[in-house]
């Protein structure tokens, strides 16, 4: 508990022990006789122990202007009641609507400390060495290329590549994968992981707020800002409901009693004037309190800053809840190939020479990509297995889609698909092996080409069955690569259409196709890797970037960021949105159904104050669990 909520909890004790001895006796429970005036000043002191802070902010928002929120309808009901002598139901409303907003200000701040735990990946320090003893500094300070220690146990607090040591990591806080991964030197390392066995000297890549725990902390606190359209909804409702509530109160407790004045009409029932106007500004008032919108306004957001945060602590990191509102509604997905629905690690089954030998046309290769971050470009360096001398490499170009251009020992060198030799005039030879074929020309000649292949991830086919079991129609395969492999692999995965053979902007052409097909209710969903997809990852409805983990391109291009490499997630996320939406959906009905149930019973003079805020209490703590259910998005 905060101080503050210690406080309200105190106030609300102090004034719930002055305030029942007096109800006991103000209703003749304790044969007590206390004239009014006495009872009335009696009553005040808890009253205005426990509404002090409503009447302040009624008081304060009267004066800026902004006169129709929560505090001022209290205020009105309360005095009303006070007022017209119902001491006791006045104090009442006014103490159990300050237990319904401690509630909720308990509720709201541990979820959100949960959430802030459950991404506990903001590191504190870091060790630097200085002359042989290890320093705490804050890691702000570390510049880019120092040497910092990871102790076992310690979070990594910078990016960097490891110099020294071996240890397994725990990544769970980047994503939701609980499975160690082994490093040892020469492997890259992120913030945020955690060193679980060995002492680890790690050499800085970049700083402290270009860090991947920096990063995802900063989309995380932001995803809060991007509101759905629901949560703008109910912010628009809650500016024209309020005052079209005290509008209508006014006219229920003036109407009423003049029509009864001018007609005589149900003048019987009532002994006179006085009690008249006393019984219908009464149920104004009980109207007031009903109208009372907190349960929603509160509900919603709460439920969807539940739900970023439950997907992100399974390594789905959604940018906003207008992205959660749209992958819900996704029915159309288009996939990248490489590094989405593939592994992306092409190991190298044969070379083909033409005109060179077979270690020189890899050496070619590699050195030519050495620039390049495709997940082809890693596979032939890996293949090559040597170190590259920078300084061999001159002019390097990438041609997105086709592959690559540079100098090498002097040599033009061109490495890529069929269109890139194309391009260059030249003519393929035909491989009769299936996979991915990657010629190289040598000062423009063709001199062969490497045969690399690609499996399908462990997953894939699995995550497509799940997206056609939530109600996904349609998924469809874009990539760059030969149509031979794209209807492999399409077949292999399962995937209900594909296209090959595309550079960057025909993938955005295919999808801005398949977008003629949705509606509000039917979204495009695009998942890629980042790698030459950013255009259409950002042209979808929601371009979702997998494996991202230390791939800007992806995390700024992407509106939804799977951390890891796992196409489940994809299903997960879908999921996880639907019960999000269905949440505040849920929320939305019962909280709107029981307030315009009770205000139809006050209306009618059915309802009295204690019902109203026995209601209004309720369901605000109901929508509120309700809400703190989209958190629990593990086992979905
Ligand atoms: P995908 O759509 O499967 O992700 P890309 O659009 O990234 O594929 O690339 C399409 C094709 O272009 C690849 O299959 C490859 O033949 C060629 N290519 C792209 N980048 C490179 C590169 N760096 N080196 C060699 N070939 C490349
Ligand atoms: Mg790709």
């Amino acid at each position: 508990m905060t101080k503050k909520q210690k406080k309200a909890l105190t106030q609300i004790i102090i004034a719930a022990v002055l305030f029942v001895p007096l109800f006991l006796i103000s209703e003749g429970i304790v044969p007590v006789s206390l004239p009014k005036p006495v009872l009335f000043l009696l009553f005040l002191v808890p009253y205005l122990t426990v509404g002090r802070d409503v009447l302040r902010k009624a008081f304060l928002g009267i004066r800026n202007k902004q006169v129709f929120d929560e505090n001022f309808l209290m205020t009105i009901a309360t005095i009303g009641a006070i007022v017209l002598g119902e001491y006791g139901e006045g104090v009442a409303v006014m103490l159990l609507y300050q237990v319904g907003e401690l509630f909720q200000s308990y509720a709201v701040g541990k979820s959100r400390r949960s959430i802030t735990e459950l991404m506990d990946i903001r590191p504190d320090y870091a060790n630097i060495e200085v002359d042989g003893q290890l320093e705490q500094v804050d890691p702000d300070e570390i510049e880019v290329g120092s040497i910092i220690v990871v102790k076992p146990g310690e979070k990594v607090p910078l990016d960097g590549v490891v110099e020294e040591g071996n240890s397994s990591m725990n990544t769970s806080a980047l994503t939701g994968e609980s499975r160690p991964v082994d490093v040892g030197p020469g492997m890259q390392i992120l913030s945020g992981s955690i060193n679980m066995t060995g002492v680890l000297k790690i050499r800085t890549t970049c700083e402290f707020d270009e860090s991947t725990a920096s990063k995802i902390l900063d989309l995380v606190e932001n995803a809060a800002s991007r509101k759905s359209r629901s949560e703008n909804f109910i912010a628009k409702f809650a500016r024209v409901y309020t005052p079209i509530v005290v509008y209508a109160a006014l006219a229920l407790a003036v109407l009423p009693p003049i029509f009864c004045m001018l007609t005589g009409i149900g003048m019987a029932n009532y002994s006179g004037y006085l009690a008249l106007w006393g019984d219908w500004i009464l149920r104004a008032c009980t109207f007031l309190v009903i109208s009372c919108p907190c349960a929603v306004v509160i509900s919603i957001p709460l439920s969807f800053f539940a739900g970023l945060g439950g997907a992100s602590n399974q390594g789905i990191l959604i940018k906003g809840s207008n992205y959660l509102e749209t992958l819900a509604n996704v029915r159309i997905m288009a996939f990248d190939k490489t590094g989405t629905i593939t592994k992306g690690n092409f190991a190298v089954t044969d070379t083909h020479r033409n005109t060179i030998p077979k270690e020189e046309l890899l050496e070619l290769a590699a050195l030519a990509e050495c620039h390049s971050s495709h997940p082809i470009s890693l596979s032939l360096k890996a293949a090559y297995g040597k170190a590259i001398d920078q300084s061999r490499i001159e002019d390097v170009q990438e041609i997105s889609g086709q592959g690559i251009t540079a100098k090498v020992d002097g040599k033009a060198v061109a490495v890529g698909n069929t269109k890139l030799m194309r391009t260059l005039g030249l003519n393929v030879e035909p491989c009769h092996k299936v996979g991915t074929i990657i010629h190289v020309a040598v000062d423009g000649s063709y001199a062969g080409h490497v045969v690399i292949s690609d499996e399908l991830k462990e997953t894939s086919r699995a995550a497509m069955e799940g997206l056609r079991k939530v109600g996904i129609e349609k998924t469809v395969m874009l990539t760059g690569d030969a149509e031979s492999v794209a209807r492999k692999v399409a077949e292999e995965v399962g995937v209900t259409d594909y296209h090959a053979e595309l550079l960057p902007a025909d993938k955005v052409s295919c999808v801005e196709e398949l977008m003629k097909e949705t509606s509000d209710k039917r979204r495009l969903a695009f998942v890629g890797d980042g790698i030459n997809d950013a255009p259409v990852l950002s042209r979808a409805d929601v371009g979702i970037a997998m494996g991202a983990l230390g791939s800007d391109a992806a995390i700024e291009a992407a509106d939804v960021v799977l951390m890891d490499d796992d196409p489940l997630k994809i299903v997960k996320g879908v999921k996880i949105a639907r019960k999000c939406i269905r949440i505040v959906k849920e929320n939305i009905v019962f909280a709107l159904g029981i307030k315009i149930l009770c205000l139809l019973l006050a209306a009618f003079g059915l309802a009295n104050m204690w019902l109203a805020i026995i209601a209004d209490v309720g369901v605000m703590i109901l929508a509120v669990l309700n809400a703190i259910r989209c958190m629990h998005v593990k086992n979905l």
